[in-house]
C-alpha cells in the first residue's frame, strides 16, 4: 500500500469534494469508504448558489445546473391556502450567477463527484473501513480493514474524518459532539402526485399540528416530500412505519394527490457541533463535524464548504508555502458558521414542528397575517436568498482576514458583477492567489504581483461595482477558495506584504517541491 499526503475517511460528498480539490491542488489523496458503493438515496436536495460559484474551480457547475431542477419561488401554504411566495429567481439574479435554489438529488451528486474523481485517477477504495489511528506528531499512521478483513497499514501526514455523524475519527480523538435529538420522529419519501403544488417550485405547508415540504424532482409528478409524524399511534407501530402512518393533514392542505412511493424512510433529527475540528493531524469536516435539521437545505452544503476550506490550506502547508498554524485557521472559519447554523435550523425547525395551541396560533394564525407582508419586502428578500444561498458566510475577523475597502471586508466572498459582458468571478475559477482592482492599479501594485506570481485582474470602473460595494482603486487580494484575503483601499503593496510576513505565507511554491517528510514503507 503506498503513503498518501491526506487519507480521506468517508466517500460522502464532504470526503469527495475534499479528494477532488487536493487533487486538482497536486496533493496525493486516498479515499476509503466502508460501503460498497456510492449512496442510493435522494436524501440532500438543495445544492445552494454558493457551492455552484466554487464547483466553477472544478468545472462542475454546469454539469449540476443541466441536471438539476431551479427552484424558482417558495410558496409557503397555511391551511389549505397559498399565503406567501418568495421569488428565489428574481432576487438571486443580480447577486450570483446561479440565482435559484438548484434540487439535484444527493445520490445523483455522489455519482457525478466519483466519476470526476476517476477521471482524475482516484479511486474510492470502497469496503475498506477505518479501524484505528495514531498520531505521532510527525505523521498518522492508520489501520484499515477491508470487507474479506483483512487488515492493512496506511500512513499520511493528515487525516481527514468526512465519516459522518457517527464518525470513528471524531471518537478516536475524544472530541465531544454536544447537542441533543429532537423527539418528533420524521419522515422523507420520494413519490408521485398531482395536484396544484406540483410547480418545480419549492412548496412548504406550516399547518396547525403538521408540516410538509415538497422538493420538484426530474421526472413528471416526481416529488420529494418531507415533514414530521405527529400521531403517538404512528410514533410507536409494531412494525416498520410507512407512508400511510403519516398524518396526512398537511398533505392534503396543499390538495396533493399521491399515486406512487418510490422511496420512503423515517430518521430523527440532532443537533449537534464538535467541540473542536481539528486534533494534531486530524480534522473534523461535514457531518463529522456538526449535524442539524434539513430544514433550509444547507448540511450538506455545509459539509462541502468545509472540504474547500480546508483543501487549500492543506495544499498550501504540504508544499511548504505556509505553516502548520494555518491549518488552525480550519476550525476558526469554519466552527463559528456550524454554531451560528445549528441555532438557526434550531429555531426554524421548532417553529415548524413545535407542538401546542400556541404554537398552531402562531403558524396558522398571526404567520399568514406577517408573512405576505414581510416577504413581500425586497431586503427581506434578499436577506433572506442571501443566508439560505450561503452568500452571506464570511471569514471576517478570522485569522487569514484582513482589511476593509468599500463595504467588502478581508474574509467576505467577492460580490458578484456582471458588466458588459464582464463577469468579475470568471477568474475565480482558478484555484490560486490573485488580485482583483475596480479601476486602476499602481505601477508598484503591478511589479509586486509580478514578482510574487500573483495574477493581476483589472476591471474598468463603472458605478455596478461601487453598487455591489466595491471601492476605485482599492485591491482586493482573493484566496485560492475565492474568499477575500486583504482588502486595501489605497491599493497598496505593503498591505500585501504585511499578510505574507503577519501569516508567514509565500505566494509561491518554494522550489523542490514539497518539504522534505518522513515517509515510511506500509507494514
Ligand atoms: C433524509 C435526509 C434528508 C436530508 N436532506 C438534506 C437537504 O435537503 N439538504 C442538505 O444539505 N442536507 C440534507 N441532509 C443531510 C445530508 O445528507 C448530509 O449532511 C450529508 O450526507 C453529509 O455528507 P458527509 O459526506 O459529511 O457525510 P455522509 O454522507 O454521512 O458520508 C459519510 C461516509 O463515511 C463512511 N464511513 C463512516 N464511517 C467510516 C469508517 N470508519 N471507515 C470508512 N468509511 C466510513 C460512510 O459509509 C459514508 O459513506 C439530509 C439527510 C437525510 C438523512
Amino acid at each position: 500500500m503506498s503513503d498518501s499526503d491526506v487519507l480521506i475517511v468517508g466517500a460522502g460528498p464532504t470526503g469527495l469534494v475534499l479528494a477532488l480539490w487536493l487533487t486538482k491542488l497536486g496533493v496525493k489523496v486516498r479515499i476509503v469508504d466502508r460501503t460498497s458503493g456510492p449512496g442510493t438515496t435522494s436524501r440532500a436536495m438543495a445544492v445552494q448558489a454558493r457551492t455552484l460559484e466554487l464547483y466553477r474551480q472544478v468545472d462542475l457547475a454546469r454539469a449540476v445546473t443541466d441536471a438539476a431542477n431551479k427552484v424558482r419561488q417558495v410558496h409557503l401554504w397555511v391551511r389549505g391556502k397559498e399565503v406567501a411566495r418568495v421569488p428565489f429567481g428574481e432576487i438571486g439574479g443580480d447577486l450570483t450567477p446561479f440565482g435559484f435554489m438548484y434540487v439535484f438529488p444527493q445520490d445523483a451528486h455522489e455519482r457525478l463527484l466519483v466519476e470526476r474523481l476517476e477521471r482524475l485517477g482516484v479511486i474510492v477504495e470502497r469496503e475498506t473501513e477505518l479501524l484505528s489511528f495514531v498520531d505521532d506528531g510527525e505523521a498518522v499512521t492508520a489501520q484499515l480493514r477491508t470487507t474479506p478483513g483483512e487488515d492493512k497499514t496506511c500512513f499520511c501526514r493528515f487525516l481527514a474524518g468526512c465519516d459522518g455523524a457517527r464518525s470513528q475519527v471524531r471518537e478516536a480523538t475524544g472530541i465531544g459532539f454536544p447537542g441533543g435529538t429532537y423527539q418528533q420522529t420524521f419522515y422523507v419519501a420520494d413519490v408521485v402526485a398531482s395536484g396544484a403544488a406540483i410547480n418545480d417550485d419549492l412548496n412548504v405547508d406550516l399547518d396547525q399540528a403538521d408540516f410538509a415540504a415538497i422538493f420538484p424532482m426530474a421526472g413528471k409528478g416526481r416529488i420529494r416530500l418531507i415533514g414530521a409524524i405527529r400521531d403517538q399511534a404512528a410514533a410507536a407501530p409494531r412494525r416498520p412505519l410507512q407512508f400511510k402512518d403519516v398524518s396526512h393533514r398537511a398533505i392534503d392542505g396543499m390538495k396533493l394527490d399521491v399515486q406512487k412511493v418510490n422511496w420512503f424512510s423515517t430518521y430523527h433529527v440532532h443537533h449537534r457541533v464538535a467541540e473542536h475540528f481539528r486534533r494534531g493531524r486530524a480534522f473534523l469536516l461535514g457531518d463529522a463535524a456538526h449535524v442539524h435539521s434539513p430544514a433550509g437545505g444547507q448540511g450538506m452544503n455545509t459539509g462541502i464548504g468545509d472540504a474547500i476550506n480546508l483543501a487549500w490550506k492543506m495544499a498550501a502547508v504540504i508544499s511548504g508555502q505556509a505553516p502548520d498554524r494555518w491549518l488552525d485557521s480550519y476550525e476558526a472559519e469554519r466552527a463559528p458558521f456550524a454554531r451560528r447554523l445549528v441555532a438557526t435550523t434550531d429555531r426554524a425547525f421548532g417553529f415548524v414542528s413545535a407542538e401546542g395551541p400556541l404554537a398552531d396560533a402562531l403558524r396558522t394564525r398571526l404567520a399568514p397575517l406577517l408573512l405576505p407582508r414581510v416577504l413581500s419586502i425586497e431586503a427581506a428578500q434578499e436577506y433572506i436568498f442571501r443566508t439560505i444561498s450561503q452568500l452571506t458566510l464570511n471569514y471576517r475577523g478570522g485569522p487569514l482576514s484582513r482589511g476593509v475597502a468599500g463595504h467588502v471586508h478581508g474574509g467576505d466572498r467577492l460580490p458578484w458583477v456582471s458588466e458588459a459582458g464582464v463577469d468579475n468571478h470568471a477568474s475565480l475559477s482558478a484555484m490560486t492567489w490573485q488580485a482583483h482592482v475596480y479601476g486602476g492599479a499602481s505601477a508598484e501594485l503591478k511589479n509586486w504581483c509580478a514578482e510574487n506570481a500573483v495574477a493581476l485582474h483589472q476591471f474598468r470602473w463603472s458605478e455596478r461595482y461601487q453598487s455591489a460595494g466595491l471601492a476605485q482603486d482599492a485591491v482586493y487580494l482573493l484566496r485560492p477558495d475565492t474568499y477575500v484575503a486583504v482588502a486595501d483601499a489605497k491599493g497598496s503593496i505593503a498591505a500585501l506584504d504585511g499578510y505574507a510576513s503577519d501569516t508567514g505565507l509565500r505566494f509561491q511554491r518554494p522550489n523542490g517541491t514539497s518539504p522534505a517528510w518522513p515517509l515510511r514503507s506500509a507494514g
